[in-house]
């Protein structure tokens, strides 16, 4: 157990609370009351909010997200909308998206692909990637959707991690990452191709056309029984450390994911609810397709990457309601400033989400200048598969706080015994491990092949997630580190995120990564890595000003010791920044598994 370091001022003091004005979303939110919700839950009385398979047939994800809603009086609703790069756009209701998943799922049992049997899809966020993915839980495969951007190494590695026998992908991407390591992969027996419209229908040999083996299917298809604890989701975690790991998700996840869409995002059956995370991060499935459709919304799918004035116009046309984004676009779009935003109409927005890494303070606050609503920061991980921690759309947001846990998560900070057990800390802000009593629907069922790395995650009742944090006296969570990042200069324990978050604070900073750098004096000392917004540019002064503005701020044994000016940081394709390659990199080390490297394609 760590003393948090006293003599500086801590984050969580740092910034006021944003209090919930009456009327902003509060009255009508879902979790209105924290404390009474929680003391009331349990998640088969959550359970029950959803239909099972008809005639007691079990829990399958796609029935809760497509089938009930298409045999109910939501049927004509939207549920898709896909926006393509173009600007194009394809509608979808819940009706149409029964009948191409069942499409899919017919394909699948013409090839003989059976039950259990892996699924991968490598695309865009293009319609198709939805229906194989709900198409393919219809059929009781398990489905692994992967980032379109990984390079035919990374993709080698996890269909032969998993086992994948079919590949739906677009010719393009089959041409150029799939055909050069297909020989590797005796186990694919099926690639099926999705055409983009207009292009040529040449398919290579080996594959299969979409159009031809999908479209011409019955839309009629009847789920098989499902056993809740039927494997459904194969999760590659992003790898900011060591070897892709394989999480196993299975079909009673769907609980999590429909209650925690309830409760943490504040779904509400009229919204208009954009995900802005790729399915080939685990966010991008839970919430970019799973939640809001258990939860029967239209949901918002846009194929173009990243792009600020995009973006805004994305939210200003389509009126969406509840938003789900990430820091790093939130950073970029603090970068470009307030004024851009000034120029949408964006009224019809009411509660805004973040999830991935810590959200600092500066960009939650961000949020009230520019869209008159905080970010809301929510906190899990591919192992959880769901939201565990999050601020509520009724609770006051302590900006640089993760926010509390959700109804029916039972969350602690422990430190571990040096005879292998781990105990709860009680005392409020002090840091330890962040650790969850095991028992959610959707925690993961394992690490494919990995059974030991899997049983190292659990000690006596808690699942020990390797993030460090540490709790205030208001239940609060406030995220340090990963265990793995944490920095001990001269005796101090220190979280990068403090000091990176501290660093934004300076007008000039527009984002910042801290790594911990070996010191024969002081064992590490703090060093960071700093992007400037526009109209700065590096120099020795300013360098000594930011360096000035830690010292300030944090205080002599917190603040980096050492300041490089960087064009971009390293970050993973879910936009984390990569701090064990900042630090690789600073010390000449070998750069490891550089699949998630966003921008790579090794
Ligand atoms: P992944 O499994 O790729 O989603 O990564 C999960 C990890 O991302 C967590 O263990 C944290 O280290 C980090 N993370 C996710 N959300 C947050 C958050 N809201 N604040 C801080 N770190 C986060």
């Amino acid at each position: 157990m760590r003393e948090w370091t006293a003599a500086r001022p801590l984050l969580a003091d740092m910034y006021p609370r944003i209090a919930k004005p009456a009327g902003q979303g509060t009255v009508s939110a879902n979790l209105r009351d924290y404390e009474a919700i929680r003391r009331d839950f349990t998640w088969q009385a959550a359970r029950v909010q959803l239909d099972g398979l008809p005639g007691g047939k079990g829990l399958n994800i796609a029935h809760e997200a497509v089938d009930r809603h298409a045999a109910g009086p939501r049927a004509d609703r939207v549920a898709l909308r896909w926006i393509g790069r173009d600007g194009s756009r394809r509608i979808f209701s819940y009706r149409d998206l029964r009948a191409e998943t069942n499409r899919f799922a017919n394909a699948l049992r013409s090839l003989g692909v059976a039950e259990g049997d892996a699924i991968f899809v490598l695309a865009g966020r293009i319609p198709e990637l939805y229906f194989a993915v709900l198409g393919g839980l219809k059929a009781k495969c398990v489905v692994s959707p992967l980032f379109s951007a990984f390079g035919p190494e990374p993709i080698a590695t996890r269909l032969t991690i998993g086992a994948g026998r079919v590949l739906v992908t677009t010719e393009a991407l089959y041409r150029r990452k799939v055909m050069p390591i297909r020989a590797q992969l005796p186990g694919l027996e099926h690639v099926i191709l999705v055409a983009h419209a207009g292009e040529p229908s040449t398919e290579p040999p080996d594959t299969l056309a979409w159009r031809t083996l999908v479209d011409t299917k019955s839309p009629d298809f009847v789920i098989p029984p499902t056993d809740p604890e039927d494997r459904a989701l194969l999760h590659f975690t992003s790898g900011t450390t060591g070897r892709p790991k394989g999480a196993i998700h299975v079909h009673a996840a769907v609980v999590t994911h429909h209650v925690t869409g309830l409760h943490a995002l504040d779904l509400h059956p009229d919204d208009i609810f954009w995900c802005t995370a790729d399915p080939g991060w685990v966010t991008g499935t839970s919430y970019g397709i799973i939640a809001p459709l258990t939860n029967g919304v239209t949901s918002v799918v846009a194929e173009a990457e990243f792009d600020a004035e995009t973006w805004y116009g994305i939210l200003q046309r389509e009126h969406v309601t509840v938003w789900y984004t990430a820091p790093t676009a939130i950073r970029m779009m603090m970068k470009l400033g307030v004024d851009i935003v000034r120029r949408y109409d964006l009224s019809s927005l009411r509660f805004l989400a973040s999830v991935g890494e810590p959200l600092n303070p500066e960009a939650v606050i961000w949020g009230q200048q520019a869209f008159g609503r905080p970010f809301h920061d929510n906190w899990w991980q591919t192992e959880t598969g769901g939201i565990m921690i999050a601020n509520f759309a009724a609770m006051d947001v302590k900006p640089g706080s993760m926010g509390k846990p959700l109804p029916g998560i039972d969350a602690a900070i422990v430190q571990r015994n040096a005879d292998g057990s781990v105990a709860p800390i009680d005392q409020p802000m002090v840091e330890g491990e962040l650790a969850l009593k095991a028992g959610w629907p959707s925690m993961m069922r394992g690490y494919l092949h990995e059974d030991e790395r899997y049983r190292k995650c659990f000690v006596g009742p808690w699942y020990l997630t390797g993030d460090l944090a540490m709790r205030d006296a208001d239940g609060y969570y406030w995220f340090v580190g990963r265990a793995d990042d944490v920095i001990k200069s001269s005796g101090h324990l220190i979280g990068p995120f403090e000091v990176e978050s501290a660093l934004m604070e300076h007008p000039a900073v527009a984002e910042a990564g801290v790594i911990g750098k070996p010191d024969p004096m002081a064992g590490e000392i703090v060093k960071a890595f700093v992007s400037l917004n526009p109209g700065f540019s590096p120099s020795e002064s300013l360098r000594r000003e930011i360096l000035g503005h830690a010292r300030k701020r944090l205080g002599a044994a917190v603040a980096p010791k050492e300041i490089d000016f960087s064009s971009g940081l390293p970050r993973t394709r879910s936009g984390k920044i990569m701090r064990r390659l900042l630090k690789a990199r600073e010390l000449g080390l070998p750069e490891g598994d550089l699949s998630t490297l966003e921008g790579s394609e090794s």
